[in-house]
């Protein structure tokens, strides 16, 4: 155990002194909060894995200051890339491309590819320059649990096994970055997030959707990003992603919870499940970054009343509902029902 500093927004000449000299510190990023260490630092980054008890072959995403560093990290950069990276950087968007070999192979858990992206977080882009060096950083939560989208939330997962975490308040987008791989054509998105499907398909024409984007990969096939195949985002109680319109989604929980049960609803709707033990509103239907900005939180907070079993409305897969709706999905462990969308008679 060691103690864990907490630190101010102000302090991120210290963050860069920490990692500099081979420390862990959990940032504020745009998306979630990211457990970052320095690139080239193969110690460092095998202790990001022993902190989160993150499997080994789990890559982790590595952070830049701005786009041209691309060129330290990865070879055979395609123009798209470069395109990608005009459009969107910095911004919540991570880019597989082919690793350079001076990029260790324990940062993109063994594989010949590395994930890149440049944050717009203003802290983590500071802590970035003070470092002077890329920073690998996956989200800062222990592996298995719902991403930090406070520091709190880091705190009370890594406590006593970081370095430190600079406190920068609440997560704006709140689930992570989209991450698609520029390796194949038609390129492929690996995991949806914070930049929608709609818009990069507005800078890329029609992309792929990986087939375990939607849970749908059989055993023997293996997943095209190592961490499609663990178990994420869950709390302890198991969970019920219910799809469908929202009248339609609050009719079939209302009807089949208990009073031991969850309830993670449409802000709004919180009076229709007043049977259940613990009912949470995490956004409007139609607001779908308010439901992106807080699914984390409120997974986190619905586990600490431990209900028996968690129903969640969840929404369609437009714009960030997407992203929403993925993580909601692996939380269920693609457990999911669609609310039929007419009462039978
Ligand atoms: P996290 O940093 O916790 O948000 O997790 C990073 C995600 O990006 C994981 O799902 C990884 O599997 C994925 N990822 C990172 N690097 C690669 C890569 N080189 N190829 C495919 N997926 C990757
Ligand atoms: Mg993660």
């Amino acid at each position: 155990m060691m103690d864990t500093r907490i630190l101010t927004v102000d302090q991120t000449a210290q963050a860069g002194e920490i990692l500099r000299r081979g420390g862990l510190v959990a940032i504020p990023t745009e998306t979630v909060y990211g457990l970052a260490a320095s690139v080239f630092d193969e110690r460092a980054v095998a202790n990001i894995y022993t902190a989160k008890g993150r499997p080994s072959d789990n890559p982790l995403i590595v952070h830049l200051s701005d786009g041209k560093e691309m060129e330290k990290c990865c070879l055979d950069i395609p123009e798209e890339a470069w395109l990608l990276a005009k459009t969107f950087w910095p911004g919540p968007l991570s880019m597989v491309l082919t690793k350079r070999p001076e990029i260790p192979a324990i940062v993109s858990g063994g594989l010949d590819s590395v994930a890149v992206r440049v944050p717009a977080h203003p802290v983590a882009r500071a802590v970035i320059a003070a470092a002077g060096v890329p920073l690998a950083a996956p989200s800062a939560n222990l592996s298995g649990s719902p991403s930090p989208t406070k520091a709190e939330h880091v705190i009370h997962d890594l406590s006593g096994r970081i370095d430190a975490v600079i406190d920068g308040g609440p997560c704006q987008v709140g689930v992570e970055s989209t991450v698609i791989d520029m390796r194949t054509k038609p390129f492929r998105l690996l995991r949806p997030g914070g930049v929608s499907k709609e818009r990069l398909e507005a800078v890329l024409g029609e992309i792929e959707v990986d087939s375990a984007v939607s849970g749908s990969l059989t055993k023997e096939q293996a997943p095209a990003s190592p961490g499609m195949k663990y178990r994420h985002y869950a709390p302890n109680a198991p969970v019920l992603a219910v799809c469908g319109p929202g009248e339609a989604s609050a009719r079939y929980i209302s009807r089949e919870i208990r009073e031991n049960d969850g309830v993670i609803c449409y802000s709004g709707q919180e009076m229709i499940f007043s049977k259940a033990k613990a009912v949470i509103g995490y956004g409007e239907e139609t607001d779908d970054a308010a439901l992106a900005r807080n699914i984390f939180d409120v997974l986190r907070q619905m586990d600490l009343l431990s209900p028996e079993r968690i129903f969640i409305q969840c929404p369609n897969d437009r714009a960030l509902g997407f992203a929403v709706a993925n993580r909601i999905k692996k939380a269920a462990g693609f457990h999911v029902i669609s609310a039929p969308t007419e009462e039978i008679l």
